[in-house]
């Protein structure tokens, strides 16, 4: 290698010292456009070697050379960089000048590195010596471990870790790595802190492997990990161990607490790393929800479970091409005279043997993975679609409350399209009201403003499920609300003396306060009575009806 200067060296020197990292080296007279050969690898010369005896000039040797070995579109690079002119800009101000070019020929990528080093002559020419060298197999050693190396934490990414534990023959345990909430550190300290906390968990892991060990960083606070052994107890102390490192580590980087969760698989040669590391992630996700372990061991039923969802997840399109999201309606009653008042969609899915599979099976999993967006605008299409029908064959319509899931409610043009739909049947929205179930208004002020403008645009809005889960008074401060809807937990509390008193001033506030109470899940007629006695306005539930298809549902509406 030339590391001092050129001019330390004679030529002779210089051509020798350029010969042991280089094929082919020549030693070119830039001013009179020759080139004499000193050293030629085994290609060139045999390609060549008859020509560089016609002795041709330098311009026309390299023109010769990049026409006949380099396709097309990469020609016009080469030929720049290796002219005269280049040269002598290049060695204008530095001694040395090395490029590198990435040539395609037969199909293959090959990558060769020019060096020119300028002579320190006395005779006042421009001279230099010029090395060439087939640097393709460094290369690509070069980008195989950058293909390794992940981004963020410095460390060994996913491709590394597949293919470090495909060359395993030793027992194990795949695991993968996550950490709760991890969307909180982005948010509350910054993308930066962010990704040098992943670094950080990358070396905590680290610090608790064996040399059989891999750890490899997925993408964001996701990792793998392989252990080389064979005793579960290993892998439950290494898993102690991590989120007691990540709980000092995050105290130490005064971020909000780093708790990991683990799915575990045991290896296997039979089956590939994506197929394990996948098992481990389906283990995971059950331990995300389970509050007593922090760790969950793959099992078939998970996979069924997994697979269930991803075939619920698959039939989606079709199904709502096929119109197989079926929607009945129950029905809304004055609890005194026992007159329809009103009524709510409720979808059902009908499959291809003619059974009907219950919301509580596919919303949440539409909820989680966003489609229920494209369902929700469906069912509400349809319902207006239906009411237009209803009208057109002289029926007297009632209002048909919807339900928007908490998770179509991020979508900031929900109240223009559903605007839009109800205007192109020609549907007042005070037929349309809107059920929105209260926690999903409490905790983020875009959806305030989404819920409030649906108000805004007249459909009557209409609070669902209060009363179960994580109800709050202060909702009913925030945003206005047309209507409540008892949830069947409170009515269920009906009997019993302390929560007839919760009801009694539950449904007296919520009158004070302007909204109409509706009584949902009511089935007994001591429920009805005392529901009355409270002037509750409303009840549905199966004392009056059950969910109907709608050409039974249709039959409770006057004509006229
Ligand atoms: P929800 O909106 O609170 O609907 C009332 C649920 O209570 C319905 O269950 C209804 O069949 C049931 N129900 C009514 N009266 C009684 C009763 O007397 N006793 C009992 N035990 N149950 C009664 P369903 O149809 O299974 O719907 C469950 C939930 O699925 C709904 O609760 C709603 O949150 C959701 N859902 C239904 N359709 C849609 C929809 O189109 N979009 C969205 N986003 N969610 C929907
Ligand atoms: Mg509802
Ligand atoms: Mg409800």
């Amino acid at each position: 290698m030339v590391t001092a200067k050129s001019q330390d060296f004679t030529t002779e020197q210089l051509l020798a010292i350029l010969s042991e990292d280089y094929n082919s080296v020549y030693l070119v007279n830039i001013d009179e456009n020759s080139f004499k050969v000193y050293l030629l690898s085994d290609t060139i010369k045999e390609k060549f070697g008859k020509y560089f005896e016609t002795n041709p000039t330098y311009d026309d040797a390299i023109r010769n050379y990049v026409l006949s070995t380099v396709v097309k579109r990469q020609q016009y690079e080469m030929l720049q960089e290796t002219s005269r002119e280049n040269i002598i800009h290049q060695l204008s101000t530095k001694n040395i000048f090395v490029k590198d070019f990435k040539v395609e020929r037969d199909g293959n990528t090959f990558y060769y590195r020019m060096k020119a080093v300028r002579l320190a002559t006395t005779d006042g020419q421009f001279t230099v010596v010029l090395g060439f060298a087939d640097i393709s197999f460094q290369k690509q050693k070069e980008l195989e471990q950058y293909a390794y190396v992940d981004s963020v934490t410095g460390g060994h990414n996913y491709n590394y870790f597949k293919e470090a534990v495909s060359l395993n023959k030793m027992p194990g345990f795949i695991l993968a790595m996550d950490i709760h909430s991890f969307k909180i550190v982005n948010k509350v300290c910054g993308i930066k802190t962010g990704d040098i906390t992943i670094k950080g968990i990358y070396r905590s892991v680290q610090k608790h492997l064996h040399e059989q060990d891999v750890i490899g960083h997925v993408n964001a606070d996701q990792f793998a990990i392989f252990l080389s052994t064979d005793d579960q107890k290993y892998v439950t102390e290494f898993m102690n161990s991590v989120t007691i490192e990540l709980l000092t580590f995050s105290m130490r980087m005064k971020v909000p607490q780093l708790i990991p969760y683990f799915g575990i698989t045991k290896w296997t040669a039979e089956k590939k790393i994506e197929m394990l590391y996948s098992e481990a992630k389906t283990a995971k996700l059950e331990s995300k929800n389970n509050p007593s372990s922090n760790y969950a061991y793959y099992s078939e039923a998970d996979a069924n479970k997994m697979m269930e969802i991803k075939k619920i997840e698959d039939e989606f399109e079709e199904a709502l091409k096929a119109n197989s999201f079926e929607i009945w309606y129950q029905k809304k009653c004055n609890p005194v005279t026992g007159k329809m008042v009103g009524a709510e969609a409720l979808v059902r899915w009908k499959k291809s043997d003619g059974d009907f599979l219950p919301p509580a099976d596919f919303i949440p999993i539409y909820e989680h993975n966003g489609m229920i967006r494209k369902l929700d605008e469906y069912i509400f299409r349809q319902v207006c679609k239906q009411q237009k029908e209803w009208m057109m064959q002289g029926y007297q319509v009632v209002p048909i409350s919807i339900n928007v899931s908490r998770a179509s409610l991020y979508y900031l043009d929900i109240v223009d399209i559903y605007r839009n739909i109800a205007d192109e049947f020609d549907i007042t929205p005070s037929f349309l009201p809107i059920e929105i179930t209260e926690s999903a208004t409490i905790d983020n002020n875009e959806i305030k403003d989404i819920v409030n403008n649906f108000r805004l645009a007249g459909f009557p809005l209409h609070m669902d499920d209060f009363g179960s889960g994580y109800s709050s008074l202060a909702t009913l401060n925030v945003i206005h609300f047309d209507t409540i809807k008892l949830d069947k937990t409170l009515v269920d509390y009906i009997g019993n003396y302390g929560g007839e008193r919760l009801l009694e001033h539950t449904i007296s506030l919520s009158k004070e306060l302007g909204m109409h109470v509706t009584a949902e899940g009511v089935e007994k007629e001591e429920q009805v009575k005392f529901l009355t006695q409270l002037s509750c306005d409303s009840i549905q539930g199966f004392y009056f009806a059950r969910p109907q298809p709608a050409e039974e549902f249709v039959r409770n509406l006057e004509v006229g």
